[in-house]
């Protein structure tokens, strides 16, 4: 087993009396596109500033790179790349002098800075346009300068925060085929956070995060299979007295969201007719699909996935 890139063992980060990292574990191993997903508020973004050193380390222990966070932070940074979710280019520039102008401030000139700026401007599919002002851009271009910036100076580990936030969704294809290809080629680890389950379908592993607390980490298809079987999902005008009725004649649990009923259930096209004929005139709707993170999400909070837009 290689040396992990991350360890976190009981990281917890509090504002005040506001808890937005409760007593986090995890483990990331070289090579990994690693996902934070999470609603609005989980805590994702504290924990991204925490890993990027921009906050202290206060309560518990983060190794990256075998490092320990609280005494070598200068020694990680050169090592990590980091996207912030709100853009950070300067629009008045071309896409060269964003990445100059980085490349300075960590060290590197000359000959050797303007080989890797067009090496990661190829990379990222802008070749063709070093010299057009990025205010000229699309979104999904100045996402990919801000891409080749944190990749500037080789670390060994990129850390984004809510990479496709803003992009349409072809521009957030785009954004996870150069994201892979960055992990092929440069041998970089990845870390993003989300609040996208879609995007989220795109990691190698999981780590799925409330109240900052992790609920669940894994590759999104052993989530997804932990649950087996199928998604039922009815809707009802009165879900409560369905899911009692239900619970009497057929010893069957469901979760109440909303106005919909969720039943998770093996071979669940067998169960929906004896279902629908049992309650006439109780059920509006019924669908059936196979289990998402969302159902993940709904299995250990009781809670639907909010923040999905
Ligand atoms: P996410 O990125 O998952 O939306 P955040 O890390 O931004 O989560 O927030 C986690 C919790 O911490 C939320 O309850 C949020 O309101 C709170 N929080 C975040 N930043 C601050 C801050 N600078 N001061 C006080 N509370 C904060
Ligand atoms: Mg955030």
């Amino acid at each position: 087993m290689p040396e992990p890139i991350l360890q976190i063992e009981h990281l917890s980060h509090a504002y005040g009396d506001r808890v937005a990292v409760d007593d986090l574990n995890l483990t990331v191993q070289p090579g990994e596109i690693f996902g934070f997903l999470g609603p609005n508020g989980s805590g994702k973004t504290t924990l991204f500033r925490i890993l990027s050193t921009l906050i202290p380390v206060r309560d518990g222990e983060v190794s990256l790179f075998g490092l320990d966070l609280k005494t070598q932070r200068e020694a990680i940074r050169q090592q990590i790349g980091i996207v912030f979710q709100s853009p950070s280019l300067d629009k008045q520039l071309t896409a060269t002098e964003n990445l100059r102008h980085q490349g300075h401030l960590y060290g590197l000139s000359g000959k050797d800075l303007e080989r890797r700026i067009d090496e990661m401007l190829a990379r990222v599919g802008l070749s063709e346009r070093p010299r057009e002002y990025v205010s000229t851009f699309s979104g999904g271009m100045r996402r990919r300068v801000e891409l080749a910036k944190g990749l500037l100076h080789r670390p060994r580990l990129l850390l984004l925060d809510e990479p496709s936030t803003g992009l349409d969704p072809g521009a957030r294809i785009d954004l996870w085929q150069y994201l892979r290809e960055i992990r092929e080629k440069d041998g970089v680890t990845i870390l993003v956070t989300t609040h996208l389950l879609d995007e989220a379908e795109h990691c190698n592993r999981l780590a799925i995060m409330d109240h900052g607390k992790l609920i669940a980490c894994d590759t999104p298809a052993a989530l997804k299979d932990q649950i087996g079987g199928d998604i039922i999902t009815l809707t009802a005008d009165d879900p409560a007295a369905l899911r009692t009725a239900i619970r009497e004649k057929f010893a069957v649990d469901a979760v109440i969201l909303g106005n919909t009923l969720r039943i998770e259930r093996d071979r669940g096209h067998e169960f929906i007719p004896p279902l629908v004929e049992a309650f006439p005139g109780m059920i509006r709707s019924v669908s059936l699909g196979k289990p998402t993170l969302e159902d993940v999400f709904v299995r250990v909070t009781g809670r639907r996935f909010e923040g999905e837009t």
